[in-house]
């Protein structure tokens, strides 16, 4: 089954895949700035925004010299402003604590405020190549119903068992394409409402096909 998955997924990938411009770059400051984005705003809003950024701060250094207000300035109109401010600290402290590399462990990734379980995996495996489980809200709804299929996903050992299926997946090379796959099946096929199960490379082995909104619990 997993290897199942694993097959159909890569293969969709290959013919679906967004193209979407932090896909173009192992550069881990550019792909923390594509996540810190992409945590509470849809791609298409953050797209343009990514380049500007990107352009106005080109490295670590550059927003690390930059004065707050600045950066306050820059993030706008994407909303939580929360955000920049967390980004800026980070780029601050690499600088000063780190010689301007990013770590690319877990721990020292998750110490840093802004940096959650779902954003140190997504910067291990798109920046560093390892293989680092990723679950948001697009891969857990794929995970649960092709593997569990009905039920309340909110639950603690639900979002646990997620967790322990994104890792026992991913496969041992093409782990970057593997991460972005997922994600991309949950936004464009596997979505919350109207799932598009005709289309769905997963159909022949996914436990909530034909989809039935009465049995899924759990929003998102
Ligand atoms: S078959 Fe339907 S419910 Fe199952 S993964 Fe595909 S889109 Fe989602």
């Amino acid at each position: 089954m997993r290897r199942r998955f694993r097959r159909r997924l890569i293969g969709w990938y290959r013919r679906n895949a967004r193209d979407l411009p932090w896909r173009h770059t192992r550069d881990p400051y550019r792909i923390l700035v594509s996540e810190m984005m992409l945590q509470q705003t849809q791609v298409d809003r953050v797209l343009p925004k990514y380049e500007e950024w990107i352009r106005t701060f080109p490295s670590l250094k550059t927003l690390a010299a930059a004065r707050p207000a600045e950066v306050a300035r820059a993030w706008r109109p994407l909303g939580y402003n929360v955000r920049p401010r967390r980004l800026h600290a980070i780029a601050r402290e690499v600088m000063h604590r780190y010689d301007g590399e990013l770590p690319s462990d877990e721990p020292t990734l998750r110490s840093f405020k802004g940096i959650g379980a779902y954003t140190a995996g997504a910067i291990q495996s798109f920046a560093f190549g390892r293989r680092a489980p990723i679950v948001d809200t697009n891969v857990a709804r794929v995970l649960f119903r092709v593997f569990v299929g009905q039920g309340d996903r909110t639950t603690t050992p639900l979002k646990k068992h997620l967790w322990s299926l994104s890792a026992a997946l991913l496969p041992r090379r093409h782990v970057f394409d593997f991460n972005q796959a997922l994600m991309d099946l949950g936004a464009m096929v596997c979505v919350a409402r109207r799932p598009r199960c005709s289309v769905c490379p997963m159909s022949p082995i996914c436990q909530a096909y034909p989809f039935n909104p009465d049995l899924e619990h759990g929003s998102g």
